[in-house]
């Protein structure tokens, strides 16, 4: 059974598609098989950090209701049942659908007693499958002006059961990237996972969502450790991590600045790829070298 380990965060820029990137690569340095899940589906950006390309495209759909007016005998039951009150219903009129807030549930389609309701869809999105550096990689993409993050999420874990039931795809360890924040996308990936990672930095806006979605996780009931990334931000490293201490939180590790990181960031390698020109004495190295040992240990995948 792969084990599925989940980069979060309650704030926006805290670095975890950094940690997601480099902690798959030293899990396939290991010899793991790992699949990587971009989850950021808003902003999917894993395969930059891997210096990949977005390739073999699937195309996620929406249901949309569209109405025959020849079928339509404007009964209004459709409308009636529409929990969303995305029929727009007059006596004796053909009911107008409002697709900003139909939910796609597929109910008015079901119950029309005349079939007048065309199971009409349009492209929202696209699921990436492609392979970059030997780690397996799944990214999610809604398209611009769409709102429905959800769906493309739920394609995605529907992609991941897919791959899982494929007996020529073993996976030891697989890796989500969620989208910031803690909303139903991000809580959709939780639920999935055995272990939770939180990232977040020493501020206090850091602190703040870091609690939020700490909330979130106990919810779900899941285990979880914190990793504090620009840990040597401004000097405040030992006065974050004392608080955290003090609120029982547990740590797996810190990241500090680092001009590696930096580095790799600008030219889309990642710091702990096994051919890389990056300082494996530097600060950032040794830091993802702990946090992947203390990550093995605490989730017992044998390194
Ligand atoms: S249930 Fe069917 S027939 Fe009745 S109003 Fe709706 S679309 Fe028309
Ligand atoms: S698909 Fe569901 S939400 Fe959308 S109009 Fe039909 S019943 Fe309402």
């Amino acid at each position: 059974m792969a084990k599925i380990i989940c980069i979060t965060g309650g704030k926006g820029g805290t670095g975890k598609t950094l940690i997601a990137v480099n902690l798959a690569t030293l899990f396939k340095n290991h010899g793991f098989n790992v699949l990587l899940v971009d989850g950021d589906v808003e902003n999917p950006n894993t395969y930059l950090l891997m210096n990949g390309k977005l390739e073999n495209s699937s195309e996620v759909s929406f249901f949309e209701p569209k109405i025959d007016e020849h079928k339509c005998t404007k009964c209004g039951l459709c409308a009636e049942n529409c929990i969303s009150h995305a029929l727009l219903y007059i006596k004796d009129a053909i009911p107008i659908p409002i697709l900003n807030v139909c939910s796609g549930c597929k109910l008015c389609y079901k119950i029309c007693p005349t079939e007048a309701i065309i199971a009409d869809s349009r492209v929202i999105g696209l699921i990436y499958s492609t392979k970059v550096n030997n780690i397996d990689l799944l990214i999610g993409e809604l398209k611009p002006s769409e709102a429905r993050s959800a769906v493309i999420v739920k394609a995605l874990m529907e992609k991941i059961d897919i791959l899982l039931n494929d007996k020529h795809e073993k996976y030891d360890v697989i890796i989500f990237d969620t989208a910031p924040g803690a909303h139903c996308d991000v809580e959709e990936l939780i639920q999935r996972a055995d272990y939770v990672i939180p990232v977040t930095e020493p501020t206090r806006f850091g602190r703040l969502d870091l609690l939020r979605i700490i909330e979130l996780i106990d919810l779900l009931n899941k285990e979880y450790r914190v990793i504090v990334n620009r840990s040597s931000l401004l000097g405040f490293r030992d006065q974050f991590l004392n608080e955290l201490n003090d609120n029982d939180i547990q740590v797996l590790g810190d990241i500090p600045l680092d001009e590696d990181i930096v580095k790799s960031y600008c030219i889309g390698v990642p710091l702990m790829d096994n051919h890389s020109r990056f300082d494996t004495q530097g600060k950032g190295y040794k830091s993802f070298q702990i946090i992947y040992e203390n990550l093995a240990k605490w989730s017992g995948i044998k390194t």
